[in-house]
């Protein structure tokens, strides 16, 4: 069994987005700019926003976050991101999501200019992608992809199944690996009989957020697991979605939770950022 390691590739990714900034900084005397909007003070959220803020700091970007409160109306948000939207400064911009129940969420997501769409949200970047077309990928299933390139691991022919089918992980995922020419299930909460997918998987991927949702019985022997969920146990730690005691020892490879498929995302958007800076200035 061989761990996937995300925190490694995605410091070699950083390391390199840096050198990038600095010689566009050279070039063109400026530096990519992230905007975040980050509404409530869900603890979670607020925590995936600082650590974006902080790699946004050790490359170089330029990062803003915009805190809102709880009851913020819809038309509060929607001017800050059209202030964005029309900002020079600003690359990228990032929703925080989930917004709160007041908001719609697809309206705020639809607002943000497809060019500066680094989370790849937009109905705009999500048909791009669905066509095979260059466009903005969402950040975790993007992570995901360049984990298993940098393991040479090709998807190709292979039987890929993806358990979660949200638009953030599972279906971006999903299409992802389908457009790489692997043969891809999709599983979810309404799947009957789970365990009759998984065992026909060569690659599963899991983004659900169910701890030890995947059990040693449910895979096959060689099977390469990438486990994209995040879970705080009881005692206080964060798992992943799969059973990794009992289920990694029948692996050929597999992401650990922490350190596999997170840092992954955070180096993604990262990326994401900088191909939108280029893309407004020119450079490529
Ligand atoms: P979500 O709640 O939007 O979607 C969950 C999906 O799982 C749904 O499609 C649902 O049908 C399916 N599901 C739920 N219970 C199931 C079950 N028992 N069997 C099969 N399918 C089931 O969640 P999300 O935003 O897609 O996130 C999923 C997980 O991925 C969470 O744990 C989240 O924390 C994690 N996540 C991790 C990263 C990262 O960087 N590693 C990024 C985003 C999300």
């Amino acid at each position: 069994m061989q761990l996937l390691d995300g925190k490694a590739l995605s410091a070699k990714i950083e390391t390199n987005v840096a050198n990038e900034v600095k010689i566009l900084k050279g070039k063109t005397g400026s530096v990519p700019g992230l905007a975040v909007i980050l509404v409530g003070q869900d603890p979670a959220s607020a925590a995936y926003v600082n650590m974006k803020k902080k790699a946004c700091d050790r490359v170089g970007f330029y990062s803003v976050t915009h805190e809102m409160p709880q009851d913020i109306s819809q038309e509060a948000i929607e001017n800050t991101i059209k202030m964005m939207n029309n900002n020079p400064n600003i690359d990228g911009i990032l929703i925080q999501l989930p917004l709160p129940p007041q908001i719609d969420t697809t309206k705020i997501l639809e607002l943000v200019d497809p060019g500066k769409d680094v989370d790849g949200f937009h109905p705009y970047n999500v048909g791009r992608l669905t066509t095979g077309l260059d466009g903005f990928v969402p950040c975790t299933p993007l992570g995901v992809m360049e984990l298993l390139n940098e393991y040479n691991i090709d998807v190709k022919g292979k039987n890929c199944v993806v358990i979660g089918a949200s638009n953030i992980v599972g279906k971006p995922m999903a299409a992802l690996l389908l457009n790489a020419n692997a043969t891809v299930e999709i599983c979810h909460i309404f799947t009957d009989d789970l365990k009759k997918h998984t065992l026909n998987a060569d690659i599963l991927l899991v983004g659900v957020g169910v701890i030890n949702l995947i059990k040693e019985d449910m895979v096959k022997d060689g099977v390469i697991i990438i486990d994209i969920g995040i879970n705080r146990a009881n005692n206080g730690r964060l798992v992943g979605d799969v059973d990794f005691e009992n289920v990694a020892k029948k692996c050929s490879y597999i992401t650990p939770v922490p350190g596999g498929v997170g840092p992954m995302t955070i180096a993604m958007l990262l990326s994401n950022t900088l191909k939108a800076t280029k893309s407004h200035t020119g450079e490529k």
